[in-house]
């Protein structure tokens, strides 16, 4: 789950990192009020998105009077904002960020993530911090230092301060500066974040080391133990099939492609997306009915993939295990009535009462064209879907 730079700012205070003072606001009124509040002579008025690269899209804008700040807050609220992790039609911004401005010496990176390789924390930063971070890591990737962080120690002092050296933190701010990194680090363990990004951590013509962006991944499956930050949940941001999905406890991801798939067991469904693809077709979404699917979460499946007005066909894959064919061939036919089906529609089952699911189908009336291998379902749906 993401949150916004707010409340991810709002999080690192608690921990100890430095961030500026800043109201979250809603309308343009609350706006101008959070400046006067905050006090000039420069406001920087931001954008809150679910992306990043807000800066270059023209969300994140610098006022250097009360008016100008009205004025940007009137620009910025509402607006679609398109940045290039938004996609093209880019992300309507409801909220807003005011904020003091900084005095910004050097713009400096941190990030934290889970590196499933060396199975640890890994501490990344660089000299060069600010919007252009992807850039760096493709074009120059030695100019980004890493830390795996052993877990038993945590992200050690003499780590955070050699980051903090080798990224060109001026001397005198070393132990600062390595004492948030540390603070940063101690937040993405107890949160169980699974990304957590400062970017730019910066210095002050001061020497003060603050962070003036922050960005946060939580994992989801983790965020039962952790109601404050599921407080922060902000459904605006999310996809709303995939909200209309986890209602149901469908675990559901939209994609690009033409046929849906429904699919029992995470495993079967990433395997029968691939057969889709092997076979010249492309997956509309990944659907995960899970092991206890009933007939109305069939039927809810159904609902939420035909939403999708890219749909031209549907693929079920079913293994019944724990969950009977017989179950799901009555959930199919009931859906396909509720629903009144309009695409074309290829059902495969195996396992647990097999003959009697089949049969349930093939006696419904139903247009229901029935595989029996992986390979024949997906060479049906993918020629349905033509
Ligand atoms: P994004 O990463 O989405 O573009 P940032 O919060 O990083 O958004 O802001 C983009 C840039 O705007 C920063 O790199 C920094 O140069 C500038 N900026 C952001 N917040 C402030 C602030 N409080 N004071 C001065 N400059 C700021
Ligand atoms: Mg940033």
């Amino acid at each position: 789950m993401k949150i916004h730079e707010y409340q991810g700012k709002e999080l690192l205070k608690k921990f100890g990192v430095t961030v500026p003072r800043g109201i979250p606001v809603f309308s343009v009124d609350e706006a101008v009020k959070a400046a006067e509040q905050l006090g000039g002579p420069v406001w920087v008025v931001k954008a809150q998105i679910h992306a990043g690269g807000r800066g270059k899209g023209g969300g994140v804008k610098l006022g250097r009077s009360i008016e100008e700040v009205r004025t940007l807050a009137g620009q910025i609220l509402g607006m679609q904002l398109v940045t290039h992790q938004t996609g093209p039609e880019g992300q309507k911004v409801r909220r807003l960020l005011i904020e003091e401005g900084a005095d910004i010496k050097k713009e400096l990176y941190v990030g934290i993530v889970t590196d499933r390789n060396s199975q640890r924390v890994c501490v990344m930063a660089s000299s060069e911090g600010g919007m252009e971070i992807e850039e760096v890591a493709h074009a120059t990737p030695e100019k980004i230092l890493k830390v795996f962080v052993d877990p038993a120690t945590g992200l050690t002092t003499a780590e955070a301060s050699e980051l903090a050296r080798g990224i060109g933190v001026p001397e005198g701010s070393v132990a600062d500066a390595a004492d948030q990194i540390q603070k940063l680090y101690t937040c993405y363990v107890e949160t169980d974040a699974d990304l957590a990004e400062i970017n730019p951590l910066i210095v002050t013509g001061s020497g003060k080391i603050i962070a003036l962006d922050a960005k946060f991944n939580f994992d989801s499956n983790a965020l039962f133990r952790h109601p404050e930050i599921m407080a922060y949940r902000d459904t605006d941001e999310e996809d709303p099939a995939e909200i209309e999905a986890s209602k149901f406890g469908l675990a559901y991801i939209q994609l690009d492609g033409n046929i849906g798939c429904l699919v029992n067991g995470a495993g079967l469904a990433m395997a029968t997306m691939d057969t889709i693809k092997l076979f010249g077709g492309e997956p509309a979404n990944f659907l995960d009915v899970g092991g206890g699917a009933t007939a109305e979460k069939v039927t809810e499946a159904f609902k939420i993939m035909l939403k999708n007005p890219g749909l031209k066909a549907i693929l079920v894959n079913i293994f019944g295990g724990i969950m009977r064919c017989d179950v799901i061939a009555e959930g199919v036919i009931a859906a396909c009535k509720a629903v009144s089906l309009s695409v074309p529609l290829v059902v495969r089952m195996k396992g647990t009462n097999e003959e009697l699911g089949k049969k349930m189908l093939a006696d419904s009336g139903l247009p229901i064209i029935s595989a029996d291998t992986m390979a024949e379902a997906a060479t049906k749906v993918v020629a349905a879907a033509k």
